[in-house]
């Protein structure tokens, strides 16, 4: 238990503790003694300003202590501690939290965790309905979008659901050829895409409310593959700020290939010939007056 008062051996020993912090510090960044506390029975921590300007508001706290029925103090630790206002660096945040879109760069590896909820078996997605099925698993999912987000979508761990798929199933032959994934997307991982794309290339940006029509009509449009298609598509318009990226049928901007006529080059009127007339041109400029006439007679040239 703490004693309120510090020891009196231990708090006369200012100068032991300021010889500590001198000899791990320098004597230059040591400064005033800021006062003694009591840690313990005999155990007294003395503080000493630090005046490295790289650390402002933090202190030097040397701690001495001495033994019961000991006259001697003897050094126990030293350390550089911050006060309320000392310059801190931030608090530290995991890569996995500080990772932001486009922050992967060439070379870079980004492993995905094993319960990632984007994803799930391969062998899952291939049980469900088939993407060109009249009722688009797409169009329920995103009705359940917003339950989607709180609820756990995958019950069971991946880890934990059973590898081996059923006999005759459409996974089964494609482990047979080879051809399974060991993992797609999940349900959750659709929406979350979905939500992504929508957001950046949907119907409600500033491009698509302004353009004279919407993707789905538009010749640059590359149509998807799976149940995605019934909401997106890829703009191949080189021109367009969406070219390369999946956009919303509902998306739209100038470059649409039939919503705008390209307006004809202005042509040049023809020029203008007069054959019938005959125009004077003089073979020397206007003399000055006062200047002699050169001999002989004046000759004019006409030219058609
Ligand atoms: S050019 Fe414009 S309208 Fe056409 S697909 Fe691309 S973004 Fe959509």
């Amino acid at each position: 238990m703490r004693s309120r008062t510090p020891d009196r051996l231990c708090a006369e020993a200012v100068d032991l503790a300021r010889a500590a912090a001198e000899e791990l510090a320098g004597a230059e960044v040591v400064g005033e003694h800021l006062g003694a506390v009591a840690e313990g029975d005999r155990v007294v921590t003395h503080s000493f300003a630090c005046q490295d300007p790289a650390y402002r508001g933090w202190r030097w706290a040397v701690t001495v202590a001495r033994a019961s029925r000991a006259k001697v103090v003897t050094l126990d630790e030293t350390a550089l501690l911050p006060d309320a206002d000392a310059l801190l660096a931030p608090e530290w945040v995991p890569w996995s939290e500080r990772l932001r879109p486009g922050d992967l760069g060439p070379g870079d590896l980004l492993p995905t965790e094993a319960d990632d909820l984007r994803l799930e078996p391969g062998w899952l997605a291939a049980e469900e309905a088939p993407v060109d099925s009249a009722v688009s698993p797409v169009a329920e999912d995103l009705a359940e979008l917003a339950e989607a987000e709180d609820a756990d979508v995958t019950a069971t761990a991946p880890a934990a659901l059973p590898t081996t798929p059923a006999r005759g199933s459409l996974a089964a032959v494609a482990e047979e050829l080879g051809l399974r994934r060991a993992r797609v997307l999940s349900r959750y991982g659709l929406h979350v895409a979905a939500d992504r794309w929508e957001e950046s290339y949907g119907p409600k940006t500033p491009m698509a409310q302004a353009a004279p029509a919407q993707c789905v009509s538009c010749g640059f449009l590359v149509p998807i593959a799976g149940s995605l298609r019934q909401a997106f598509g890829i703009c191949a318009n080189e021109f367009s700020p969406a070219d390369g990226h999946v956009v919303s049928l509902a998306f739209g901007c100038g470059g649409h290939s039939e919503a705008a006529v390209m307006p004809r080059p202005p042509r040049p009127a023809p020029p203008v010939l007069d054959e019938m007339n005959a125009e004077p041109l003089p073979l020397h400029p206007a003399r000055p007056s006062g200047s002699v006439e050169p001999e002989g007679p004046t000759e004019e040239l006409g030219h058609s």
